[in-house]
């Protein structure tokens, strides 16, 4: 993706990562991840955030992009607002009020007739044909499709489990879906981005 000429909303950069050490604590009969200092905040329906800072408007300070890792702030953002992934602005075509979405098939799981999961956030109609140019994976492998509407669906997380030092953790699987009802991966999940479930879609 080096051939960008502007660094994508979600891209995340250098100096946004943040190291703070997580550790699993005895909480209400069970074992649940948490960081050494934790925060109000750090929880979403019972599952970690993985911390990261949001230093986009700050160029000075931001460092070079990542360019193959996302924001989790900003992704939640995207995903929440319904924004662009490759601009921050509102992704709903204001005439049929329907998303424009780009999606390639390691980033989307069918679920049903018309519907499916995703981590990728929307991409607004004027910024699809620069998408589709400069991501050479979008250019290969992407679909386009308008969805109706989207529901919250979980995160995509890591998943640890206690090491022999009981504060220690080993890091057991990487990037698996869990579900906001799976309530028995939670106490186990740092998640780094939100997974939505898209409603009504339709390939263009
Ligand atoms: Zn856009």
């Amino acid at each position: 993706m080096s051939g960008y000429t502007t660094v994508p909303y979600t891209i995340a950069y250098a100096n946004e990562e943040v190291t703070d050490p997580i550790l699993f604590e005895w909480r209400n009969h069970e074992y649940r991840l948490t960081y050494a200092r934790s925060r109000r905040g750090d929880w979403l329906h019972g599952i970690l955030l993985g911390r990261v800072r949001d230093l986009r408007d700050k160029p000075e300070r931001r460092g070079p992009e990542r360019m193959r890792k996302l924001n989790r702030r900003r992704q939640q953002r995207c995903m929440g607002r319904l924004l662009c992934q490759v601009c921050g602005g509102p992704a709903t075509d204001p005439d049929t009020g329907r998303i424009p979405w780009l999606l390639v098939e390691s980033a989307f799981e069918e679920t049903g007739e018309a519907c499916g999961r995703t981590n990728a956030p929307p991409t607004c109609w004027s910024c699809v044909p620069k998408a589709m140019e400069e991501c050479p994976m979008l250019r290969e492998k992407g679909t386009l499709w308008t969805v109706a509407s989207i529901t919250s669906a979980g995160v995509l997380a890591d998943l640890y489990a206690p090491g022999i030092d009981p504060l220690g953790v080993v890091l057991t699987d990487e990037k698996v879906f869990v579900a906001w009802d799976a309530h028995r991966y939670h106490g186990s999940a740092l998640a780094g981005a939100e997974v939505v479930e898209l409603h009504g879609m339709v390939r263009m």
